[in-house]
C-alpha cells in the first residue's frame, strides 16, 4: 500500500525534525526529575524546563509565570473552566461559550450543568462565527466567564477575538480562549487580545503529542484557580505531577520555530490551500467552501461536494488522509455539530471533508490530492440519479436528493 498523502493537519502535524533533535536528549542523557533539587540531573531538567517557559509565553505575548504545563488542550481546557467556576462560585455561576466549540469544551460545560452552572451557547452565524454585540447580549451579572475559541478546528473560521476579550474585560469577566489551532498559525498576544486563560497543545504545532499547556493571567486581573488535580503541588499548585521535560522542551521548540517561520509558514499554507480550491472549483460545480473565507486559519479548508456522500467520497480517496468533520468525532456517523450550528443541511453536512495543509505539504501533493478528490466526486455523481436530473437542468429545490 502506497503511503497517503496527509491533508489533516487540523487533527495533528507531524513532528518537525528540528523539534525532535532538541528532545531526544531529554530521553538519554538529561533523564533527570525537574522536581529534583539535590542533584545536577534535576537541576539541569529544571533549567530546560525554566527555559521552555520563556520561550512558549514569549510567542503568545505572556510573562513565564503565566504558563502551567499540562498534557494538551483538553487538560488546559478542564482545568480553566472547572478551575473558575470553583474559584469564583461566590461571584456567579453563569458561563458563555459557543455551540461550535470543540467537545473538550462543549463536553467540560455539560459536566459543569451538572453541577448547578448555567451556560449559555451561542449560535454561530451561517460562516461558524461571533460577534461582540451577540456576546454582549448574553452577559448576565453572574457572568464569571466567556469561553470563545479562536479559531474553529472544523472550518477554520478564525473569531473577533480581541473585541470579545475588550467586552470581558469592560464587564469585569474573565476571558478564556481555545487557541489550539491558532497559536503559531497567526500571531496570538494575550496582552493585546485581552486573553485571560489561554490553551495551546504541541501536537498541532509540529510539536509532540500529550503536552500543551495553558496561559493564566497573573496582572490585571489576576487569574485564580481551584487545581483540579491533587498531588505534588507542582505548577505553582495550579497541576500535580511530574513534568513531561522532553515534551515541554518540544513544545518549546515547536513554539520557536512558529515564531520564527509563522509568517512564512502562513504564506505557504494560503498558497497551497488556494491552488487546491482552485482546481476543484474549476473541475467541479457545486462544491461549497463551510467557513468564513474572510476570516479562516491558512491551511484550513472545508469543503462540501453536493449529491455525494461524504463517507463514500473518503472511501474514494483511499490515498489522501483527510477527515470528514472533526477527527475527535469520526468514530461516530453523526453530521458534524459545527455544520448543524451554522445551519449548514444534514446532507451537505455529511459530504463534508476537511483538507488540511501544512509546513510539509507540497504542491505536488496538493495537485494529485486535487486530481483524486475530482476524479472520485465525478465518479460518485455518475452514479447519483440526482445529479443526473441537475446536468439535465430539473429544478430540485423542492426534492430531498438523500431520499433517493
Ligand atoms: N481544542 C481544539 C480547537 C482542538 O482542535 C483540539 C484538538 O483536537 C483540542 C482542543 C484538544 O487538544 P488536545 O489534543 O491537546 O487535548
Amino acid at each position: 500500500m502506497t503511503t497517503p498523502i496527509y491533508l489533516d493537519y487540523q487533527a495533528t502535524t507531524p513532528v518537525d525534525p528540528r523539534v525532535l533533535e532538541t528532545m531526544l536528549p531529554y530521553f538519554q542523557n538529561a533523564y533527570g526529575n525537574a522536581a529534583s533539587r539535590s542533584h545536577a540531573f534535576g537541576w539541569e531538567a529544571e533549567k530546560a524546563v525554566d527555559a521552555a517557559r520563556g520561550q512558549i509565553a514569549s510567542l503568545i505575548g505572556a510573562s513565564p509565570k503565566e504558563i502551567v504545563f499540562t498534557s494538551g488542550s483538553t487538560e488546559a481546557i478542564n482545568l480553566a473552566l472547572k478551575g473558575v467556576v470553583e474559584m469564583y462560585a461566590s461571584k456567579g455561576k453563569h458561563i458563555i461559550t459557543s455551540e461550535a466549540e470543540h467537545k473538550a469544551v462543549l463536553d467540560t460545560c455539560k459536566h459543569l450543568e451538572k453541577h448547578g452552572v448555567e451556560v449559555t451557547y451561542l449560535a454561530p452565524d451561517s460562516k461558524g462565527r461571533h460577534t461582540v454585540e451577540q456576546v454582549a447580549a448574553a452577559m448576565r451579572d453572574d457572568t464569571i466567564l466567556v469561553a470563545i475559541m479562536w479559531a474553529n478546528n472544523e472550518i477554520g473560521t478564525i473569531n473577533p477575538v480581541r473585541e470579545i476579550g475588550a467586552l470581558c474585560h469592560d464587564m469585569g469577566t474573565l476571558f478564556f480562549c481555545d487557541a489550539t489551532q491558532a497559536v503559531g498559525k497567526v500571531p496570538v498576544d494575550v496582552q493585546a487580545d485581552n486573553i485571560d486563560l489561554l490553551c495551546m497543545s504541541a501536537h498541532k504545532i509540529y510539536g509532540p503529542k500529550g503536552v500543551g499547556c495553558l496561559y493564566v493571567r497573573r496582572r490585571n486581573p489576576r487569574v485564580r484557580l481551584v487545581a483540579q488535580m491533587d498531588g505534588g503541588g507542582h505548577e505553582r499548585g495550579m497541576r500535580s505531577g511530574t513534568l513531561n521535560v522532553p515534551g515541554i522542551v518540544g513544545l518549546a521548540r515547536a513554539c520557536e520555530l512558529c515564531e520564527q517561520e509563522l509568517e512564512q509558514d502562513a504564506a505557504h499554507a494560503i498558497a497551497l490551500r488556494a491552488r487546491f480550491e482552485k482546481k476543484v472549483f474549476a473541475a467541479l460545480d457545486h462544491v461549497h467552501v463551510n467557513g468564513d473565507e474572510e476570516h479562516r486559519l491558512p491551511g484550513c479548508s472545508n469543503l462540501s461536494f453536493a449529491y455525494v456522500e461524504g463517507e463514500s467520497l473518503i472511501m474514494g480517496i483511499p490515498n489522501l488522509a483527510v477527515s470528514s468533520g472533526s477527527a475527535c468525532t469520526s468514530a461516530s456517523l453523526e453530521p458534524s455539530h459545527v455544520l448543524q450550528a451554522m445551519g449548514v443541511g444534514d446532507e451537505l453536512a455529511h459530504s463534508s471533508i476537511r483538507f488540511g495543509f501544512g509546513r510539509f505539504t507540497t504542491e505536488d501533493e496538493v495537485d494529485r490530492a486535487a486530481d483524486q478528490v475530482i476524479s472520485a466526486v465525478n465518479k460518485l455523481r455518475d452514479l447519483s440519479p440526482l445529479y443526473e436530473m441537475v446536468k439535465e437542468g430539473i429544478d430540485l429545490s423542492t426534492v430531498n436528493w438523500t431520499a433517493h
